[in-house]
């Protein structure tokens, strides 16, 4: 599947590629929520989380684990948000797998909490039986 990042693994776009291994590259984002925004990216083709092979999943993880160190060491960070959005329901635009690593400052207030729903007791305890349900199967 052709998409943007498939052409910055291939080199045919360029990108500001921080860091790059057998399995995943990582580039900064272009529309950074802050300075050091990158994006961890493995260059085999998965849709996102869903559907990613569970070893590279670990390994993008690994990695984001490195470059939070760096932006940390480096004085860009103070904190990091490490986020994936799968599917469009959940704001994916890029149907590519890729992890944000985003850096976060004191106070920045660029990456907001997400509003909560209003509990309702039956819906919460009628969730946990379909969750448990469907890892049983
Ligand atoms: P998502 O909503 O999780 O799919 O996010 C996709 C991200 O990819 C956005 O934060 C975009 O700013 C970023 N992005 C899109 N095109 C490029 C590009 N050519 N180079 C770097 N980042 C990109």
């Amino acid at each position: 599947m052709e998409t943007i990042f498939s052409k910055i693994i291939a080199r045919e776009i360029p990108a500001d590629i921080v860091y790059e291994d057998e399995l995943v590259l990582a580039f900064l984002d272009i529309t950074p929520v802050n300075y050091g925004h990158t994006l961890v990216v493995p260059k085999e083709h998965y849709i996102n989380a869903i559907d990613a092979a569970p070893e590279t999943l670990a390994h993008m993880m690994k990695v984001a684990q490195k470059i939070a160190q760096a932006l940390k060491k480096s004085g860009l960070a103070d904190g990091i948000n490490l986020v994936m959005n799968n599917e469009t329901a959940a704001g994916q635009e890029v149907f590519h797998a890729h992890l944000h690593v985003i850096p976060r400052l004191v106070d920045d207030n660029t990456y907001q909490k997400p509003r909560y729903v209003t509990l309702k007791e039956d819906a919460y305890q009628e969730t946990k039986e379909r969750l448990k349900a469907a890892l049983a199967e």
